[in-house]
C-alpha cells in the first residue's frame, strides 16, 4: 500500500497545477491502494467523499501549498477512521481487572494474552493468566507453557461454563455458533472489565465482518491486530475499528514475547501512506536538527545502525527542543512509550537519568551496536559509576534495544535529496 499511495502523491506533486482532475486521479489511485490493502470498500468510499468535501480547490487561495493540504486531508481522514472517539479501558491500580481475549482460532489469542501480561508485568502490574479455551486441544498446556516461560502467574482453574456436549463439532457453521455461545457464557461468568478482540491482520477483506460478528456477541472494548510482521497490509485495522467502534491498542509484530507494540495512530497512518515516517519526519528534522548535523543523522538512519551514542544525541535534542516538536517522537512506537502525553516532566527526568548512565560508559560501549557487549560486570560498573541502581541501567538498555529495533526499520530507506525533501 505504502508504495502505491506515495506514488499517487508523488504523481500529484509532479503536476504543476492541481485541478479537479488531478485530485480525482489521485483519489482514485489512493482508493485502489486502500482496497488492495484490505480496507473495506465502504470505508474507502466514505473517505473519498469526505476528502472531496474538505478539499474545495476553488477555496484554496493561490500560493497555498495545495498538495500539502490534500495530503494532510487524507492523513487526517485516515486518522479519524482509526479513532473511535473513546479510549480503551485501562487497568486501575489497586483493583483487580478481568480482561477476556476473544478471536478466531489461530488469530493469536494465546500468544497475545501472554504478551499483554508480560507487557504489564514489566510495568509493575501483577497479571495472571487463566485458560478459558475448551475448544482447542492443547490450549491449556500451550498457555501454561507460555506463562511459565515469561514467569507469569498461571491459574490452574479451567473455566467450564455450560456444556458443549450437544454442540456438534462437525460443520463449520455449527462449530462457529458453538464458539460464540461459549464465548457469551464465559463473558457472563467472568464479567470482564475489557473484552479484547484479537484479529489476524492477514485475513484481508474478511476483517470487517469478522470483527462485527464478535462485537455482536460480546462487548468488545478494544482490538489487538496480530502478525503485522508478515505480508499483511494493515488495512484490516481500519475495518476492525469501524466494525467494533473500539480502538486498536496494541499490535503483534512477531511470535516472541516482546514483539508487541503500543498502537499509535499517526505513525501507523504515516506508514500506511508510505510517506513515512518520512514526510513529517523530514520536516521535523529540518526544523529541529541543526543544519550541519542533518546529513550525518540521515546517513546514520539509512544505515540502520543504532548506537547508544546516537540515542544519547537524540535525547539531547529532545531535551533542547522541549517535549513537543521532537525529531525522535516522529518515529513509530517512540512517543507513546518513552514520552507519554501528559507526563512530559517525568519523561524528561527519565531521559536525563538515562544520559547520566550513558556518561559512565566507555566510547567502545557507546559506539557499539552490539548489545551482547553489555555483560553483567559492565552493567554493574555503569551503575556504580552513575550512582544508579542496576535495575535502572538494565531498563535503559531495554529501552535502547527497543529503539534500535524501531530505528532499524528505517534501514535502506532512500534518503530524499534536497529538492525532494520539501516536495512531499
Ligand atoms: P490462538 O488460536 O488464537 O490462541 O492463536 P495462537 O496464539 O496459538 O497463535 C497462532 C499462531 O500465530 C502461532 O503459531 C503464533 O506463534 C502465531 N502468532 C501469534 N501472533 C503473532 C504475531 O504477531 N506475529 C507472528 N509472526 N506470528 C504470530
Ligand atoms: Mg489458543
Amino acid at each position: 500500500l505504502g508504495g502505491s499511495i506515495s506514488r499517487a502523491l508523488q504523481q500529484m506533486s509532479n503536476a504543476t497545477i492541481i485541478d479537479e482532475k488531478v485530485l480525482n486521479d489521485c483519489l482514485n489511485e489512493i482508493t485502489r491502494a486502500l482496497l488492495q490493502s484490505d480496507v473495506q470498500f465502504k470505508l474507502v468510499r466514505d473517505m473519498q467523499t469526505n476528502i472531496k468535501k474538505i478539499v474545495n480547490l476553488d477555496d484554496l487561495a493561490a500560493g497555498h501549498n495545495k498538495r500539502k493540504i490534500i495530503q494532510q486531508a487524507i492523513f487526517n481522514e485516515l486518522c479519524k477512521m482509526l479513532d473511535p472517539g473513546k479510549p480503551s479501558f485501562t487497568p486501575k491500580k489497586g483493583k483487580t481487572s478481568v480482561v477476556m481475549f476473544v478471536g478466531l482460532q489461530g488469530s493469536g489469542k494465546t500468544t497475545t494474552c501472554t504478551k499483554y501480561a508480560f507487557y504489564h508485568q514489566k510495568k509493575g502490574w501483577k497479571p495472571a493468566l487463566v485458560c478459558a479455551d475448551t475448544f482447542r486441544a492443547g490450549a491449556f498446556d500451550q498457555l501454561k507453557q507460555n506463562a511459565t516461560k515469561a514467569k507469569i502467574t498461571f491459574l490452574r482453574k479451567l473455566y467450564r461454563v455450560g456444556s458443549c456436549k450437544n454442540c456438534s463439532r462437525s460443520g463449520r457453521h455449527k462449530q462457529e455458533a458453538a464458539l460464540f455461545e461459549e464465548m457469551r457464557q464465559v463473558s457472563e461468568a467472568t464479567k470482564p472489565d475489557l473484552v479484547l478482540f484479537v484479529m489476524d491482520s492477514s485475513i484481508g477483506q474478511a476483517a470487517f465482518d469478522q470483527a462485527q460478528a464478535f462485537k455482536q456477541s460480546v462487548a468488545v472494548g478494544a482490538v489487538i491486530v496480530t502478525k503485522m510482521d508478515g505480508h499483511a497490509k494493515g488495512g484490516g485495522a481500519l475495518s476492525a475499528v469501524a466494525a467494533t467502534k473500539s480502538p486498536v491498542t496494541f499490535i503483534g509484530t512477531g511470535e516472541h514475547m516482546d514483539e508487541f507494540e503500543v498502537f499509535d495512530v499517526k505513525p501507523f497512518v504515516s506508514r500506511l501512506l508510505g510517506m513515512g515516517d518520512w514526510s513529517g519526519f523530514m520536516d521535523k528534522i529540518q526544523e529541529v536538527v541543526p543544519m550541519d548535523q542533518q546529513p550525518e543523522l540521515l546517513q546514520k538512519l539509512s544505515e540502520g545502525n543504532f548506537t547508544l551514542r546516537i540515542m544519547y544525541e537524540q535525547f539531547q535534542n529532545i531535551l533542547k527542543m522541549g517535549p513537543i516538536g521532537q525529531v525522535f517522537s516522529m518515529l513509530p512506537g517512540f512517543s507513546a512509550e518513552l514520552m507519554p502525553k501528559g507526563r512530559e516532566k517525568e519523561s524528561q527526568a527519565k531521559l536525563k537519568r538515562y544520559m547520566t548512565m550513558m556518561d559512565s560508559m566507555t566510547n567502545e560501549e557507546l559506539d557499539s551496536s552490539n548489545p551482547k557487549l553489555m555483560n553483567e560486570s559492565r552493567i554493574m560498573r555503569i551503575a556504580r559509576g552513575s550512582g544508579r541502581h542496576l535495575r535502572e541501567v538494565m531498563e535503559m538498555l531495554e529501552e535502547y534495544k527497543r529503539l534500535a529495533k524501531i530505528w532499524s526499520k528505517m534501514k535502506g530507506l532512500k534518503i530524499p535529496k534536497k529538492g525532494e525533501m520539501s516536495a512531499l
